[in-house]
């Protein structure tokens, strides 16, 4: 596929995204890079990188172009991204009024010198931007020419105007910067443009053309691609709960008729199907990817090499969106090996063999045990899998019957997929085992992988377990979910802050209860701010007109109301009427088979197990990510004198 003066070699397009690394990584951001272009994506790009010290967006990990420093920093993941045959693409980035400047202290500057306005004010920092005068102009210009310059002596050959979510060429000069680009670079490099297109877009019935249209129509063929992609980055990376693959068409699909030159837009792209029919309908020429590439670095080339069934679903969660707010590399609930590629050694497709005489069981078979038994089996060792259930995927089976979830039942059916070619794992279902059962079985390791459970522990103002909520109309998830039936109007009282408070209110609004969240956050699933869901959450609650009392905690339950205290003082006290209690709370491990094990050593010794290892919910609840790591982990470092969990990593010296 051409793109200007360099050519693609495939139309599999690892779009811009942040990798949580900024320039601090090299190394690390160059192998998760390169790894993507090992796996078959022609396109591989950076994320956002500033062009100079007055967009400043720290303390989110942002990558930058200040000066030739950062030449080197770059031409690392150029040389990992060239070394397997694809482009390397550069995001140019220079935010006007959106970024703080927390770091440099520059003033932040903008077109107009208006703020930015949010609703809820997240990253948002008290500046606010001057307007930029005739000489910030001419040299904002010039920032983006010598940022691109740079990047081509990285190498690059694809440099972006980042022209989106009301960034400084969003709102102006966009012509003017990618025509001086183009004059600096254009030989080279293509010069693309990344542009938010649906805050200036008619929705379908409104009246055409809109501003996007008259924007893309005036600037057809200037840029050599068009990227496009939505204005609030909470709906670009909307999570699988609210939206569905290829989601992103009616903010691109209008592109194409307007521009000679390639357009590519993202979707959650995974079935090779939605890929081809985006193509053949004329929406996109390229299939973008952020998250369907991390979860998959190897998509493209199993498509190729036919073997989709083997692919490795993004199911949607945004994990990776949360782990980029935390500030650290991306970390993704299917890929276990995605951050870990440089400073581990870990590979998503190959791992070192092991001793295919070395006998492994598995006990339990949820997110962790597949997982382990996944690795362990494409290891070579001789693997057995014990499952109590005859059902296989532990939580994940049980949660993706939560209304919007269902794709997180991906999580079991790429493993399971894997587990059952492999000679050298026999998978055992309905084999509840106890501590004489792993003693017996012969086995030169044992994994206990036996999961959590919620409980009904209310915790009081002190942090320490309210007593009186162990009575018959107070239920758990688990009870929700193995079919419970509650009784008229529910309280949820969640602190778990995630996404089951909300998914159980879901659940239980379409089976007729009344239903109102209380929390002691501000927010119904309060933490789901870090993984781009609050909004939504919020707005499904609103539809299904769910009741919600926030910043309050529950005291007591009883005579068919619960007592509602304010986490502040002074706050008064509120008594809601309801038939039933369900608490979202507190998980406590089902480690009662790791315990007995752990506490006969002898026992251990006499069989022969050489060791015994609890991991993922079992070992520490969590959520699914760390289950599927904590899985993978132990699957690679069974056989070595390095305890799971050793901060073996690699390391630059300074
Ligand atoms: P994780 O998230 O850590 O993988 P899950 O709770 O999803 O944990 O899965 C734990 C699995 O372990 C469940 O499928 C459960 O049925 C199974 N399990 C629990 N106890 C035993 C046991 N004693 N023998 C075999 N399987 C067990
Ligand atoms: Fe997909 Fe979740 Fe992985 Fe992100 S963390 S790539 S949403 S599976």
């Amino acid at each position: 596929m051409r793109i200007g003066p360099v050519t693609a070699p495939n139309r599999f397009y690892q779009t811009p995204h942040a990798l949580g690394t900024g320039n601090a990584m090299p190394h690390t951001r160059a192998a998760m890079r390169g790894v993507r272009a090992e796996g078959g994506w022609g396109v591989v790009n950076t994320g956002y990188c500033s062009i100079h010290p007055s967009s400043d967006d720290a303390p989110l990990p942002y990558c930058h172009w200040w000066d030739d420093e950062d030449i080197p920093v770059h031409a690392l993941m150029v040389d990992a991204v060239h070394r397997h045959g694809a482009l390397a693409g550069v995001e140019l980035w220079h935010g006007g009024s959106d970024p703080g400047n927390r770091f440099t202290r520059a003033t932040p500057m903008s077109a107009s010198g208006v703020p930015v306005h949010r609703i809820y004010p997240g990253w948002m920092s008290l500046t606010t931007p001057r307007p930029m005068d005739l000489r910030d102009i001419r040299e904002l210009r010039g920032w983006f020419v010598d940022a691109a310059r740079r990047a081509r002596s990285a190498g690059f050959d694809i440099v972006y105007v980042y022209a989106g979510m009301g960034y400084a060429p969003y709102e102006f000069l966009l012509r003017e910067i990618l025509e001086e680009m183009k004059e600096a670079v254009g030989r080279a490099c293509a010069v693309a443009v990344r542009f938010s297109s649906d805050a200036l877009l008619e929705l379908p019935g409104e009246e055409l053309p809109s501003e996007a249209h008259e924007v893309i129509a005036l600037l057809a063929d200037v840029p050599d691609l068009w990227d496009v992609k939505s204005a609030d980055w909470t709906v670009e990376t909307a999570s699988a709960r609210f939206s569905e693959e290829g989601a992103q068409e009616p903010w691109t699909s209008f592109v194409k008729p307007l521009t000679t030159k390639p357009v590519v837009g993202v979707g959650r792209f995974t079935s090779p199907d939605e890929m081809v029919s985006q193509v053949r309908r004329g929406v996109l020429d390229l299939i973008g990817a952020a998250r369907p590439s991390i979860a998959d670095p190897f998509l493209p080339r199993k498509i190729d090499e036919g073997r989709e069934d083997e692919i490795r679903e993004c199911i949607g969660c945004n994990i990776c969106v949360s782990s980029y707010h935390d500030g650290v590399p991306v970390r993704c609930t299917q890929n276990p090996t995605m951050g870990e590629e440089w400073r581990r050694g870990w590979h998503p497709e190959r791992i070192p063999p092991g001793d295919p005489e070395t006998r492994v069981l598995v006990v339990g078979a949820g997110p962790a045990g597949l997982e382990c038994t996944r690795a362990l089996g494409q290891r070579g060792f001789k693997v057995t899998l014990a499952e109590a259930g005859e059902e296989l995927g532990g939580r994940v089976t049980i949660e993706a019957t939560l209304p919007g979830l269902s794709t997180w039942a991906r999580v079991r059916d790429y493993r399971t997929h894997l587990i059952q070619t492999m000679a050298n794992v026999d998978v055992y279902r309905g084999s509840p085992l106890t501590a004489r059962d792993v003693l017996d079985f012969g086995c030169d390791h044992a994994v206990i992988a036996t999961g959590a459970r919620w409980t009904r522990e209310v915790l009081g103002a002190d942090g320490d377990p309210a007593p009186g909520f162990d009575g018959e109309l107070v239920y758990t998830p688990d009870d929700i979910l193995s079919g419970a039936e509650l009784d008229g109007s529910v309280v949820i009282y969640d602190f778990d802050h995630y996404y089951m408070g909300s998914c159980l209110a879901e659940l239980l609004r379409q089976r007729g209860h009344d239903v109102t969240i209380v929390t002691p956050a501000n927010a119904v699933s309060a933490w789901t701010f870090m993984n781009n869901e609050l909004v939504r959450i919020r707005e499904r609650m609103i539809e299904l007109g769910v009741g919600n009392v926030t910043e309050h905690q529950v005291k007591d339950f009883c005579d068919g109301a619960v007592r509602l205290t304010s986490v502040y003082r002074g706050g008064k006290q509120i008594s809601l009427p309801c038939r039933s209690l369900a608490v979202v709370g507190v998980r406590a491990r089902n480690d009662e088979l790791f315990q007995e094990l752990r506490a006969n050593p002898d026992g251990i010794d006499d069989a022969g197990i050489a060791s015994v290892r609890s991991i993922g919910d079992c070992r520490a609840p969590g959520a699914i990510v760390h289950a599927v790591h904590s899985g993978h982990e132990c699957a690679r470092t069974i056989d070595s004198d390095d305890a799971t969990e050793a901060i073996a990593w690699e390391r630059t010296t300074v």
